[in-house]
């Protein structure tokens, strides 16, 4: 099989066969980056006779990965059977199991995860005897990853700039990780790092090795990659970087977009090579995208335009909530698919946060459309969700053992996996139920007093939420048992914007919950509502991941978008606060990330652009009034075809308040203002925030910031007194 040149124009063919130089292809989306990468691969084993064994291939996600070598195969017609395409954190891993003994340690290392990194964390502290309280460990994870992503290892602190404590806790984890055999994430980076910096013998092996180094997206490269390419890089081998400063969305993950200016410098001999045409979208869509990107400062400045036809206008729809919102895609796709005869597998659905996608999931569920979550998780099956639902499991029935498991010490409040061990073997020897266990236990004095005291508040919390059921609806209910039951403040203790996205997934639950509508109409108690919504709960995810082969719809953030192109491409949620982000609005160098993620966002439309805000969206339960996102403003109103809600959807809002009651209760006299300070014997000061319900079940919702974040309280019961 020859290679057909032809097939590229003439600066990607200028970039395919330049000689042995480095090389900065900076060109904007769908300009044939990743294609010119691929290419020159083929060309390089083809044409140059380089073996693939001299070739390093580095993109952004392993199934890039993977597409890459099939379309490598593909232009070659044999296998490339010993190249090394991967990930930076898949090389390194594959670099690090060779040789781990250079390093001092076993070959068969464990890989921790985030959440075993999270659980070894917890165990240091305990260790140290350090109070998770004040030291969340979500944050150390934050502050450890961070440094390890910067290439600073604990030893390399100076003991100055940071908390001692913390400091102490970076040293203690090291230690433990060294002595489990295990490396986090980050350390697979910084080791491969350390390993062909300081072992002069395997890094000159790998310099002659990868005669041809190439990266894609090299806008999102954090130090540590920087410097590790830095180290692989000698006279006699080029680089071959390929990026767009304006799609670079993983700032807040310790990208650096400078790179891309350092690299010139860093790297000598470099040939920059601008690519201008757009292969993928319609003239519509890419003008779009154009003026939108164009109110980001400090651009490295691209020309970019297409022959394609101009195209559909950019759909734009107006949602009346959420619901209707999702009705409105979902019906289109419908009509793409069965009118237009249009693959489900080329329709996309981009969120900006992943709790974005459970009422679409629904919808799409209901009208039997395929669906594939990329990248993640059914909303249903995250992490999060089960605990918070292992809690409902809990009220619901005590004696479920896969939910006391679950969350007994979720959050952590003391009870060691010892004492869940004793409590197990007791369950077996008499068999009952770990919480009937737990019970007995506790009342023949069989635990000693430092394990009972935790285990008997978690289960008298357990009680309290359980009697909660005879004042508070379902919605109400599960927005206490998250508040209570401490996942909330779990979550809100970091700011990372993982950590936001499992608390607007735990938000969301709430909102699930308020929607919930029993398939029969015969419910009659509490009870038996809330066991239904377990069951739907369950039923939802079971429901199987779409197979990756199968003609589905295929669902994602927009990060995870990233590289990706699809015929049709629906947008949601384009609303001030959701995207851009509330965490971004204040500061000008998040927004501009923001609005690079909105750029990726529209540019992965190929044939068809639809975007869709909501005018009302639920957040815990709670209406809220959304304004349009300030990014629909930046795309002319030519490019733009406005679509409105026809169909109000008159379904209930908020705890199956019509919006109309809805202010009409805010307005109902009431002791307490919005915003007003109140007194509580218990929780301190906090901050008035809305009553809610009539009479007996009246309850106020206050912010105690110091006494424990978020409360609601029985109107009645509650001993408020006003500052
Ligand atoms: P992104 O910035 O989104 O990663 P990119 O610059 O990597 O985009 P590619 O994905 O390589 O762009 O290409 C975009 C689309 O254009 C692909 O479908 C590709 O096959 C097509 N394409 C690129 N160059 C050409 C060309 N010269 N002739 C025909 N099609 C092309
Ligand atoms: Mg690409």
């Amino acid at each position: 099989m020859t290679l057909d040149l032809e097939k590229l124009n003439k600066e990607q063919r200028q970039a395919v066969v330049l000689d042995d130089k480095n090389a900065l292809i900076l060109a904007g989306a769908g300009s044939g980056k990743t294609r010119v990468l691929t290419y020159r691969i083929a060309y390089l084993c083809q044409k140059k006779q380089v073996s693939p064994l001299n070739i390093l291939a580095v993109t952004f996600t392993n199934k890039a990965a993977r597409e890459m070598r099939a379309r490598i195969e593909a232009l070659l017609g044999f296998s490339t059977h010993g190249m090394w395409i991967g990930t930076f954190h898949g090389i390194a891993h594959r670099l690090l199991r060779q040789h781990a003994s250079e390093l001092g340690f076993d070959r068969h290392f464990k890989v921790l995860d985030q959440d075993d990194q999270l659980q070894l964390i917890k165990k240091v502290l305990q260790q140290l005897n350090i109070d998770e309280k004040f030291y969340p460990p979500r944050f150390i994870q934050g502050f450890i990853n961070g440094k390890k992503d910067e290439g600073i290892r604990s030893v390399d602190i100076n003991k100055h700039e940071v908390d001692s404590e913390i400091l102490k806790i970076y040293q203690a984890y090291e230690v433990r990780l060294k002595a489990d055999n295990a490396l986090d994430f980050a350390d697979l980076l910084l080791y491969a790092y350390e390993l062909l910096q300081h072992n002069e013998v395997v890094r000159s092996y790998y310099q002659r090795r990868f005669q041809y180094i190439l990266v894609d997206e090299f806008q999102d490269t954090n130090t540590i990659q920087y410097k590790w390419l830095q180290c692989l890089k000698t006279g006699d081998n080029t680089i071959m970087a390929v990026g767009d400063d304006d799609q670079s969305i993983y700032g807040w993950r310790g990208a650096k977009v400078e790179n891309i200016q350092h690299f010139v410098d860093d790297f000598a001999d470099v040939e920059t090579v601008r690519l201008e045409q757009n292969y993928r979208s319609t003239q519509t869509i890419l003008d779009a995208a154009n003026a939108l990107i164009a109110n980001n400062m400090g651009r490295m400045g691209k020309t970019l335009w297409s022959q394609a036809p101009i195209g559909e206008k950019i759909a734009l729809y107006e949602a009346f909530n959420e619901r209707d919102e999702a009705a409105y895609i979902v019906g289109r796709i419908q009509a793409l698919h069965q009118e237009s005869k249009a693959n489900l597998k080329d329709i996309a659905i981009l969120y900006r946060s992943n709790a974005q996608s459970r009422v679409i999931e629904e919808a799409l569920l209901q009208q039997g459309l395929a669906y594939r979550i990329y990248g993640g998780l059914r909303f249903f099956e995250r992490a999060e969700i089960k605990d918070a639902l292992a809690y409902l499991r809990l009220i619901a029935l005590r004696g479920d053992n896969l939910a006391f498991e679950r969350i007994v010490n979720v959050p952590a409040r003391g009870i060691g996996a010892k004492t869940v061990d004793t409590i197990r073997q007791y369950a077996l020897d008499h068999d009952l139920s770990l919480w009937q266990s737990a019970c007995e236990m506790i009342e023949n004095k069989v635990l000693s007093s430092r394990a009972a005291k935790p285990l008997q508040s978690f289960m008298d919390l357990i009680d309290e939420m359980a009697s909660m059921q005879e004042v508070m609806d379902l919605g109400q209910l599960t927005r206490y048992v998250i508040d209570q039951s401490g996942l909330l403040i779990m979550y809100q203790s970091t700011n990372s914007e993982k950590s936001k996205q499992k608390l607007d997934n735990l938000k969301e639950l709430v909102n699930a919950a308020v929607e919930f509508i029993p398939p029969m109409e015969a419910v009659d108690s509490a009870d038996e509502l809330l066991v239904e919504f377990l069951s739907f709960a369950v039923l939802e995810s079971g429901e199987m991941q779409a197979d990756e082969n199968t003609d589905c719809v295929q669902m994602m953030t927009l990060h995870t978008a990233k590289g990706l192109e699809f015929p049709y491409v629906f947008m949601t949620g384009l609303e001030d606060g959701l995207f851009p982000s509330s965490r971004s609005i204040e500061a000008e160098d998040r927004l501009s990330e923001e609005r690079r993620l909105c750029y990726v966002g529209i540019t992965r439309a190929m044939k068809q652009l639809t975007l869709s805000f909501s005018k009302v969206r639920h957040q815990y339960g709670d209406v809220n009034y959304q304004i349009k996102s300030r990014f629909l403003h930046e795309i002319p109103s030519a490019y733009i075809k406005e679509i409105r809600s026809h169909t109000a959807n008159k379904k209930p809002l908020g705890f199956g308040v019509s919006p109309f009651e809805f202010i009409k209760q805010q307005k109902e006299d009431n002791p307490f203002k919005v915003g007003e300070f109140v007194n509580h014997p218990k929780f301190g000061i906090g901050v008035f925030l809305k009553a809610e319900g009539q009479g007996d079940d009246k309850c106020y919702h206050i912010d105690f910031k110091a006494g424990g974040g978020k409360k609601v309280l029985l109107a009645k019961m509650a001993k408020l007194s006003k500052l």
